[in-house]
């Protein structure tokens, strides 16, 4: 039996949303597209901090870290995979390079590599995320990398996280896409179209798309975001508090913008501060510079304070841009204090005045980062008297757009990941012209 040349094997990102980890093989080449965390995986048997993973056996014995031969650093065996791609930096893409040996060269976007290197700086290393020792290579949107028999070739797209990149890969077989995730309607629209007609072009053979939200879906925009918040800024009287994501740069961008008009200042964490100094460097983002009028930094109370945070705060303190709880407590009406539910704590000096709001600007509970605790989230705000608004757009396609771009990429196979619905996703997409298949855990699907 001759053996099938190019076949794709789904190891993450199989009914569930993120923990991507797809391997396409082609001849002898091995190239992995994206290696992530399952979060839901892991949370079925795991409860940070008192019930974590002590190391990579459990992670394997549970089904969380899937078996696979000569990939891990754990494993003496020879690497046997070429390369690893990433399409973009949030954890469930790209969490579980920790595991990958570090002899297999790893491509990226240089913001991702910036977004996980500050990740890695910021956070203490464990055993599920450390990037240390690493190969990284960058690439530029429209770059051609070989890898063997294989070509990739990234383009960027619109996501809610800078430096997100879908995939055309050139293999003997044709050419295959990987959407990563990616949306139509946010800051840069015209990034995902520019991927779209490149897809299309290539008359791919099969669409690897992600199908994020398939129930749940809403029309709207980071525009129409911006103008909501603009309406809330324009009536509180106290302070501002704003969740979003630590990575959502767009979103960032909107609050200062916001914070500006309304004659505030946007006082950011301490994180997120060390990611916009480090992403300063990115000539391809705009992103706010720490000494710009409108943005402080929250230094939160604590006992101590890693060395990251120590040569952060002195640096920012000779600028005067550091504020505390007492400096935030004293000006409420002058700040948007960007938070996290673990910064819940800090309310208790701040003691919100009355008629100040939280803002939840982010929505994606598949974000560890964001996981929130509904319950006690609301017992916070009762508390403080403290009315919530949920002001936000998802980072992922919806379904009618994701409909008409598929059609448009015209792939003759569209496998749907990164979704809890691909049956329904399937159904919905009956007529998109090429036959949807839905995958199977670890099964090896020839092209
Ligand atoms: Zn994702
Ligand atoms: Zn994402």
């Amino acid at each position: 039996m001759v053996k099938n040349q190019t076949t794709l094997t789904f190891y993450g990102g199989v009914n569930e949303i993120g923990g991507n980890k797809i391997l396409l093989k082609d001849h002898d080449t091995k190239v992995f597209f994206d290696f992530g965390m399952s979060f839901s995986a892991k949370k079925q048997f795991y409860s940070p901090p008192f019930l974590s993973p002590r190391n990579e056996k459990s992670l394997q014995e549970l089904g969380i870290l899937p078996t696979i031969r000569g990939i891990y650093k754990f494993d003496p065996a020879p690497p046997e995979a070429d390369a690893v791609f990433l399409s973009h930096g949030h954890l469930d893409h790209s969490g579980y390079l920790s595991f990958i040996k570090r002899e297999i060269p790893v491509y990226c976007g240089e913001t991702t590599q910036t977004i996980l290197r500050t990740l890695s700086d910021t956070r203490r290393a464990d055993l599920e995320f450390n990037v240390a020792d690493i190969k990284f290579n960058a690439f530029r949107t429209g770059a051609k990398i070989q890898v063997d028999d294989v070509v990739v070739e990234p383009y960027h797209v619109d996501h809610s996280i800078p430096g997100a990149y879908g995939f055309l890969i050139h293999t003997s077989s044709g050419t295959i896409i990987y959407t990563g995730d990616f949306r139509d309607h946010g800051g840069k629209p015209e990034m995902t179209h520019e991927f779209v007609e490149k897809a299309q072009e290539a008359e791919p053979v099969a669409v690897v798309t992600e199908a994020t939200n398939m129930t749940g879906a809403t029309v709207s925009n980071e525009a129409e975001v911006e103008a909501k918040l603009d309406k809330i800024a324009s009536q509180v009287d106290g302070i501002m508090l704003a969740e979003f994501g630590y990575s959502d740069i767009d979103r960032l961008n909107t609050f200062h913008r916001i914070a500006k008009k309304h004659q505030r200042c946007l006082a950011v964490s301490l994180r997120q501060a060390y990611l916009l100094d480090a992403l300063r460097n990115d000539a391809h983002l705009q992103v706010p510079a720490l000494n710009e009028d409108g943005i402080l930094v929250f230094r939160k109370s604590k006992k101590r304070y890693d060395k990251w945070e120590t040569r952060l705060i002195k640096q920012l303190d000779e600028e005067k841009k550091i504020f505390d709880v007492f400096d935030v407590s004293k000006q409420q009406c002058k700040v948007i204090l960007a938070v996290s539910f673990y910064d819940f704590e800090e309310l208790v000096s701040i003691q919100p005045a009355a008629g100040s709001c939280y803002v939840l600007s982010a929505s994606e509970p598949f974000n560890e980062e964001m996981e929130i605790d509904y319950e006690r989230l609301i017992n916070w705000l009762s508390h403080y008297g403290l009315p919530q608004y949920h002001v936000h757009v998802s980072g992922h396609m919806m379904p009618l757009q994701l409909k008409a771009t598929l059609k448009k990429m015209n792939g003759k196979e569209v496998f749907p990941i990164h979704t809890e619905n691909a049956g329904l996703f399937k159904k919905f997409m009956g007529n998109v012209g090429g036959q949807v298949r839905l995958t199977e855990k670890a099964r090896e699907y020839p092209l």
